[in-house]
C-alpha cells in the first residue's frame, strides 16, 4: 500500500535516516511549498507556527521551527518539522484524519533549504527510522513523477541501484545525476555513480555550479548533492 506525506504526490528523500539524523527530509521533486498531509490519522498533541524563517543556532525543540506532533491511532507519534509560518492548519488537540493537510514545507527552524523533516516515535519514545522506499525513475528519465512513499519498516538498504546505466548516462550528458542515491552525504553520491569525490573536484563542481567560497560545508555539500540528486549538477 502505498502511503504519501505531501498531496503533490511527488516526494523526494533529500536526507535519510541515520545516527546523526533520526528522521527523513523530504522536498516536493519540483522543490514546491507542496502541503503536507498526515501519515496516519490521530491526534495532534503539540502544534507550533510562531517561528518566522530559518534559525542555525537555534538549539533543542526551537530547532523544529514551526512543526506539528501527532499521536496516532497506531501508538506511535509522527512529527511534521520546519512548516512555513501562518501554513499550520491543525489545532492543539485536534482530532486529524489520514490524508489531511496539515500544513506546508517550510524552512523554519534550523533548517537549510525548504523541507518536511520527519521523524517518527514509537510508543517507547525511541525515534523509528521511518523507512520510505522510494520508486525512483529511471536513469534516463528526467521526470521523477513516479516517487511514492511506501511507509513499510523494512531496510531502505534493499534498495537496489543501476549504477551502471547511470554511469552510462553521465558520459553523454553535460550533467551529472544520481537519482538512485538515497542518502546524505556528496562524497559518497559521486563515488556511487564513478566519479571522482576528493575536495578538489567538489571544488571544480562548486565553481561551475555558482557555488561560491566552496570550502566543504555542510549547507554547500547538501546543495551539491540536492543538484546532483535532480541530475542538475554541471559536470567540471
Ligand atoms: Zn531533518
Amino acid at each position: 500500500m502505498v502511503t504519501h506525506v505531501l498531496d503533490s504526490m511527488n516526494e523526494v528523500i533529500t536526507n535519510n535516516y541515520d545516527t546523526n539524523h533520526k528522521a527523513v527530509d523530504i522536498v516536493a521533486n519540483d522543490n514546491s511549498e507542496a502541503n503536507i498531509i498526515a501519515l496516519e490519522s490521530g491526534t495532534a498533541t503539540t502544534v507550533v507556527d510562531n517561528v518566522k524563517g530559518p534559525n542555525h543556532k537555534s538549539k533543542g525543540l526551537a530547532t523544529y521551527g514551526n512543526y506539528v506532533k501527532i499521536k496516532q491511532n497506531n501508538g506511535k507519534t509522527a512529527l511534521y518539522a520546519h512548516m512555513k509560518h501562518g501554513s499550520v492548519k491543525v489545532k492543539k488537540g485536534e482530532y486529524v484524519e489520514k490524508g489531511t493537510i496539515i500544513g506546508t514545507i517550510g524552512e523554519t527552524g534550523n533548517a537549510y533549504g525548504k523541507h518536511l523533516h520527519l521523524e517518527i516515535h514509537n510508543q517507547n519514545n525511541v525515534k523509528e527510522n521511518p523507512t520510505i522506499t522510494l520508486n525512483e525513475p529511471a536513469p534516463s528519465s528526467q521526470k521523477p513523477e513516479k516517487n511514492y512513499i511506501n511507509p513499510t519498516y523494512n531496510n531502505s538498504k534493499t534498495t537496489t541501484t543501476t549504477n551502471k546505466s547511470v554511469s552510462k548516462n553521465n558520459q553523454k550528458s553535460e550533467f551529472l545525476s544520481a537519482y538512485n542515491y538515497h542518502y546524505g552525504s556528496i562524497v559518497d553520491a559521486l563515488k556511487s555513480i564513478n566519479i571522482d569525490s576528493s575536495y578538489n573536484y567538489r571544488k571544480k563542481l562548486a565553481k561551475v555550479n555558482n557555488i561560491k567560497n566552496y570550502h566543504g560545508s555542510y549547507s554547500q555539500n547538501i546543495h551539491l548533492l540536492k543538484l546532483l540528486k535532480e541530475g542538475r549538477l554541471k559536470k567540471a
